[in-house]
């Protein structure tokens, strides 16, 4: 009861301050990358704010996992989770806690890269539809086909195999949303819920985790020369964001602008909207038909005498 009553109250004030499904109502600006400064929830921004995000991030977990299991057994809808967002702004840490509890098999990860060859000479939905999470599946796209209007739009040059001579004017763009728009509504009408997540994580954040990186030789690994070259380009990145955002912001299809200056407080906010999505569509196991309840009674007089 109480954590039900926790996760309404906290998607009130995320449908409210994160969810976007407005087309062309978008503004970064309006957007706080640190949610300790949200009035709404001032009772999080003390000490305890970590512990307390953490313990909504556990009960969150615990529903999670039950929810899954019958989503699982509905075979019925499946979920698809975009996570967009700039370097070191915790998309893989927050995959990994958010879908810590639940079972593997029903669950997918693709992390999507720099397109192959073989996949440049296709459309550029094709990698992604291929990837689309089954019935009573959840699917997480780490990149996604949003990457096609935001590292692209940012480096047109990345279009050359695509475009030949075609020049890249707005109409381009807007093509791109279209089809994503179009694509989505096509999920959803096909019992795929559609939850997109841009994790807006600060430019002076995004500098600390980079130090916290380059200072720690364990992370190296981490670090990688596109995040010095794309990091150069922020605002182009934030405008990318911001056009994508708005044109992309469906009834359907939601955009999730998460504040991701605090790791433990986006997680506990993905999980709550999570958790509650899977809720809301009641899975419930198969009607067992007549003729499968004779059966089970069968099999238990069978296995009885046995
Ligand atoms: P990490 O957090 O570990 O750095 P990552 O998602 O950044 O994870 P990387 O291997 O560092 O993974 O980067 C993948 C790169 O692939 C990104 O720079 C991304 O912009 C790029 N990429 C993804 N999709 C496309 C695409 N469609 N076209 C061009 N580049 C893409
Ligand atoms: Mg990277």
């Amino acid at each position: 009861m109480h954590m039900k009553t926790d996760r309404s109250r906290l998607m009130k004030v995320i449908n409210s301050r994160c969810r976007i499904e407005k087309n062309g109502t978008f503004s970064l600006k309006n957007h706080e990358t640190d949610w300790s400064n949200m009035p709404e929830l001032e009772d999080l921004s003390n000490k305890k704010l970590k512990k307390r995000a953490r313990n909504i991030l556990s009960d969150n977990l615990k529903q999670l996992s039950e929810a899954q299991e019958l989503l699982y057994a509905s075979n019925k809808h499946s979920l698809l989770l975009i996570f967009q967002a700039m370097d070191a702004a915790g998309k893989d840490g927050t995959i990994k806690h958010v879908m810590s509890g639940i079972n593997p098999q029903g669950c997918e990860v693709f992390s999507f890269k720099k397109p192959s060859a073989l996949e440049l000479d296709h459309t550029f939905l094709w990698r992604y539809t291929m990837r689309t999470p089954e019935r009573g599946r959840i699917g997480i796209f780490n990149r996604s086909y949003y990457e096609d209007v935001l590292v692209v739009k940012v480096n047109p040059e990345l279009l050359t195999k695509v475009t030949d001579n075609q020049s890249i004017t707005t109409d381009f763009w807007q093509g791109r949303y279209e089809d994503i728009n179009n694509l989505e509504k096509h999920l959803t009408r096909n019992d795929t819920i559609v939850l997109k997540f841009f994790l807006n994580v600060s430019k002076e954040e995004q500098r600390n985790r980079f130090l916290e990186r380059l200072n720690d030789p364990d992370k190296h690994w981490k670090f990688s020369t596109s995040d010095l070259s794309e990091r150069a380009k922020w605002d182009k990145y934030m405008d990318a964001f911001e056009d994508a955002i708005n044109a992309t912001s469906s009834s359907w299809a939601p955009w999730y602008v998460i504040p991701a200056d605090h790791k433990w407080i986006m997680r506990s906010l993905i999980s709550t909207i999570v958790t509650d999505k899977i809720l809301a569509l009641k899975p419930r196991p198969p009607e067992v038909t007549p003729a499968k309840k004779d059966l089970i009674a069968k099999a238990l007089r069978q296995f009885v005498n046995e």
